[in-house]
């Protein structure tokens, strides 16, 4: 078959792309859906390489889009992964102030935490030594979190996918090269094959910008991607977390910081990172694999110029964080959480992801909000950096309010 036709079109197989397709099916706004993903198999991007925290929605400036979906879509995932019966770590988390001077910060987390409806205490360093035995806190204070939790998420995209497709979705997979022909609403593949739709979402996360450039949509927007290596705790090692251990980020990037997760599973693996690092190709998660010299180029130039003119305060997120890859770096980093850790307790980890952050060339800035934009005949999903995953399910009723298919509940 030369051509097919599917109502809607959702270009990017990662859990934005699911959730979208598990929405219009709850919603039943679609006769027929389809997902195309370049790769042989989902969940090889940002969606299966995270660390798999269900975030609480503390960090959230209140009114932004992160903030209006984070809590809700947590509840909602965390429902349905224990509904299919998913490995959940429901383990909470603690954030610890690394320096006496975030002790204000930690009373921002707090309120903003509080105003997303997320649930927060305070906890003294009696209660924090409960939780971690070797965790410190520059002034005595803590934020503990109880509705964090920790998932497995590659498990989460294989069982939606599996579900969607019992549900009549059908996958188009490993289909690397299409060009799109807006004004027919068709994707033309190099083959020949051509597949129109009727609405398309752009859900491609790290191509996500090039795609929407096709539709002459967000011209202004262009990735600049960021590496997040991680380590872990050795199995001997004494020291082993079994809640969330968070440093107080700093809120002008869109960064956590290096933090301490303990896997979901029996025996959780507790792994330290990930670091933000520039990374010097989109799918660059190794070695030589997938370098784009041109744009890494283009992307140094452009972070030498934020450096210089400190925009947004970006010289300091280059001191703290820029090269956290560098082990004995990543270990202070580490040590400010848990001063008693040394660097025979780590080793490397094989995981490996890549932020889809963009840059935002009108406003020369990181871009720390979901983007969602109308194009023609279809919508484009840019920046679904973290929390994407977490809120994903509520991300996706936003999205399909915001492109006229339905009213948001939420
Ligand atoms: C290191 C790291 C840690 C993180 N930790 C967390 C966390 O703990 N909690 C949390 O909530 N979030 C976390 N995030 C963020 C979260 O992983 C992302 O927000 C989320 O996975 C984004 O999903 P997505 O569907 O947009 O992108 P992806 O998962 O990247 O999916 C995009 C899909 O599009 C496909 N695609 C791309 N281009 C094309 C094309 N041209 N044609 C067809 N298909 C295409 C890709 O193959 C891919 O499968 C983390 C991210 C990173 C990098």
């Amino acid at each position: 078959m030369n051509s097919s036709k599917t109502d809607i079109l959702i270009v990017g197989g990662g859990m934005v792309g699911l959730s979208i397709a598990h929405q219009l099916l709850e919603r039943d706004v679609a006769q027929s859906i389809c997902v195309l993903d370049k790769e042989p198999q989902l969940g090889l991007h940002s969606s299966g390489r995270n660390s798999g925290v269900l975030h609480a929605g503390l960090y959230y400036k209140p009114g932004s889009t992160k903030a209006r979906v984070c809590v809700a879509g947590a509840k909602r995932l965390r429902a349905w992964v224990e509904e299919h019966g998913l490995i959940i770590n429901p383990c909470g988390k603690v954030i610890v102030p690394q320096r006496i001077d975030l002790d204000a910060q930690l009373d921002l987390l707090a309120e903003r935490g509080q105003a997303n409806g997320a649930e927060v205490e305070f906890l003294d360093e009696q209660q924090l030594r409960e939780l971690i035995p070797e965790a410190r806190t520059a002034n005595g204070r803590a934020l503990w979190s109880p509705n964090t939790a920790v998932v497995k998420s590659i498990d989460v995209i294989l069982t939606l996918q599996k579900e969607l497709r019992q549900r009549g979705v059908q996958f188009v997979h490993g289909t690397k090269k299409w060009k799109a022909n807006a004004g027919l609403k068709k994707l033309k593949f190099h083959d020949g094959i051509q597949i129109s739709y009727g609405h398309l979402f752009n859900c491609a996360g790290l191509q996500a910008d090039r795609v929407a450039h096709q539709f002459g949509i967000g011209q202004q927007y262009n990735l600049l991607p960021f590496k997040g290596l991680y380590w872990q705790l050795k199995a001997n090692c004494p020291i082993q977390p079994r809640t969330n251990l968070y440093p107080v980020p700093d809120l002008s990037v869109p960064f956590l910081g290096v933090h301490f997760t303990p896997s979901a599973g029996t025996n959780p693996l507790v792994s330290i990172g990930p670091t933000a690092t520039p990374a010097w190709g989109r799918e660059n998660y190794s070695g030589l694999q997938a370098l784009e010299p041109g744009m890494a180029l283009a992307n140094l130039s452009l972070l030498t110029s934020q450096y210089l003119s400190n925009r947004g305060g970006f010289r300091r997120y280059v001191h703290e964080q820029a090269f956290l890859a560098l082990p004995p770096l990543l270990l202070r980093a580490a040590q400010q959480l848990i001063p008693s850790l040394q660097a025979k307790h780590l080793e490397p980890s094989q995981k490996v992801g890549i932020r889809s952050q963009l840059f935002n060339h009108r406003t020369q800035h990181l871009e720390d909000d979901f983007i969602c934009l109308p194009g023609p005949s279809s919508t484009h999903v840019l920046n679904a950096i973290s929390p994407a995953f977490t809120a994903s399910f509520a991300l996706a009723d936003l999205i399909l309010e915001r492109s006229g298919f339905l009213k948001s509940d939420i």
